[in-house]
């Protein structure tokens, strides 16, 4: 009798790239959701069983499950029943205008229409939606239409008036709303937003669940294994956690998770911690990840805190959501308390106010090991990836961007600073582990196009932002899975193929490692493999 028992799943005939610096293989056996075995298919014959399920990779590669180290699962999957005006979709302000009126039609009058993901650059008319297409697009309905980035949106009137914003409005700290001529445009920003937030619909338990599965059965479909919540509670407050955990308890969470609950005024953090979480609570399929505050918005909508102007724009250097003292208060806090950090920052004045803010916190409360994270982190210094370094920060940023923006970066910010933007080779070279996520909605959360971004650095357009940034593929792998799993703590269960991890892997649909570059934009997944399930079959093969 065998030693061995006897694999539940014996993948082999194919290229097996089980991590980085680790030895590939041929073949690999399952067992009760781990893997128990990896070498050669005639190594492994004496584990399969007349009950193994064979995997025939013919030729194909297997890699470990990819983990989107930041993206928004609600948000996803509420998103995928919204109207959704991402360009190719969305590139004429008429197309825009007819999918609100349309829906007009469909909901009647007095429904909220909501809508996501245009990008002005991408539009015909070069500009923002107008609060006066959109009143002649549905004058009966409160509309609400957010730019791709999330940090702003376009209100019509019946918005601006259910939200109680009249003309006279003032800013409030951290948001604006935009006026050409004395009067409202419609265009609202970053914490302005949060007035609007406030009366439109919240989805309940049952919508939230939905949109929690029908996310985590697309991130299947992409290859993903688990992800990093970035932004518990952005919809829904602390009712998201109730859902996540609903969810979990009824099967209906289709990958795994690790959950960032907002922090500041108006996030879940607060309910969180009078339910007694704090990051760790869990177990391999869903855990309490990190507070995540916000220091800047975006670079596209230039509201990323920049110490030099964007390009544009008389001078403008965008904007710190809260003031230093306000954000180290808030971070040696909820440090003290035993919380990993995330802090959203872009740009780098906002990159400089988080490093002071992690910095300080873990003078007054050291702790080893705390893994304070940066999301995006695009616009670092040289200076500041040392500090980092030093400090143990780990920056958590999105490739995708440069496909989707890079463009628009070189625009508003030059070329210069959009080369040096999202520095994955400096970082992987200076031994940081740079965890790559996509941040969507905002970006698709297709793996491979941050894959391709990272070996090739190049735009949708094809312009190539900073040649010295590609890293080889075996590199890129890394940040996509070991990176994301360290950056979650979960190193030692996930995020590469050793024996007695996790039996998490996707399946591509070729070699990635002898194709062209170009052909990393055409591949596809065809399975995904979760806790050694098959859950993810696109050809039906299995
Ligand atoms: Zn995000």
């Amino acid at each position: 009798m065998s030693a061995f028992p006897t694999a539940d799943v014996l993948v082999k005939g194919g290229r097996i790239w089980r991590g980085l610096g680790l030895p590939e293989a041929s073949a690999l056996a399952l067992w009760k959701g781990r893997v128990l075995a990896a070498g050669t298919e005639s190594d492994l014959s004496g584990l399969a069983g007349a009950d193994t399920r064979l995997v025939d990779l013919r030729g194909r590669l297997a890699v470990p499950g990819f983990c989107d180290a930041h993206e928004h699962l609600i948000p996803i999957g509420l998103g995928l029943v919204e109207l959704d005006f991402k360009p190719p979709r969305a590139t004429a302000i008429a197309q825009i205008v007819d999918a609100v009126a349309a829906e007009a039609r469909r909901l009647g009058p007095g429904a909220w229409i909501i809508g996501r993901g245009y990008d002005h650059f991408h539009l015909d008319v070069k500009r923002h939606p107008l609060r006066e297409e959109l009143d002649r697009a549905a004058p009966d309905n409160p509309v609400y239409i957010r730019r791709t980035c999330g940090h702003m949106g376009v209100a019509n009137s019946r918005a601006l008036t259910a939200a109680g914003i009249p003309e006279g409005v003032n800013d409030p700290p951290g948001g604006a709303f935009e006026r050409r001529d004395g009067r409202l445009t419609g265009l609202v920003q970053e914490r302005a937003q949060e007035v609007v937030y406030r009366v439109m619909p919240k989805p309940d338990r049952t919508n939230l669940i939905e949109a929690i599965e029908r996310a985590g059965r697309h991130c299947l479909s992409q290859g993903l294994t688990s992800v990093v919540d970035a932004g518990v509670g952005l919809r829904a407050k602390f009712e998201e956690w109730f859902a996540y955990r609903e969810a979990r308890q009824t099967g209906r969470l289709p990958v795994r998770a690790y959950l960032s609950f907002t922090g500041g005024p108006d996030g879940a953090l607060a309910d969180a911690r009078a339910a007694g979480l704090v990051t760790g609570i869990g177990d391999e399929t869903m855990r309490v990840g990190p507070v995540k505050f916000w220091a800047d918005g975006s670079a596209g909508g230039r509201t990323a805190a920049m110490s030099e102007p964007y390009r544009c724009c008389g001078g403008e250097k965008g904007m710190l959501c809260f003031e230093d003292r306000e954000m180290e208060a808030m971070v040696a806090e909820v440090h003290a308390a035993g919380w990993q950090i995330a802090i959203h920052a872009i740009g780098d004045a906002a990159i400089g106010q988080a490093i002071v803010a992690i910095e300080k916190a873990l003078k007054a409360r050291p702790k080893p090991d705390a893994r304070p994270r940066i999301e995006h982190c695009g616009f670092v210094t040289d200076r500041q990836i040392g500090e980092m370094k030093r400090l143990g920060i780990i920056p958590s940023p999105q490739p995708v961007f440069i496909h989707e923006f890079g463009d628009l970066y070189v625009d508003v910010l030059g070329e210069a600073r959009s080369d040096a933007s999202y520095p994955m080779r400096r970082w992987h070279h200076r031994g940081l582990r740079p965890a790559a996520g996509s941040d969507a909605p905002v970006s698709s959360d297709n793996p491979l196009i941050g894959l391709h971004v990272m070996v090739t650095r190049k735009t949708d357009r094809g312009r190539v932002l900073g040649s010295s940034e590609t890293l080889p593929l075996a590199d890129a792998l890394h940040t996509y899975t070991a990176n994301g799993a360290y950056s979650a703590f979960a190193e030692a269960e996930r995020g590469t193929l050793e024996v007695g991890m996790l039996a998490d892997l996707a399946v591509i649909d070729r070699d990635l490692f002898s194709v062209d570059p170009a052909g990393l934009l055409e591949a596809k997944v065809d399975l995904t493999i979760l806790g050694g399930e098959v859950r993810y079959d696109r050809l039906g093969e299995l």
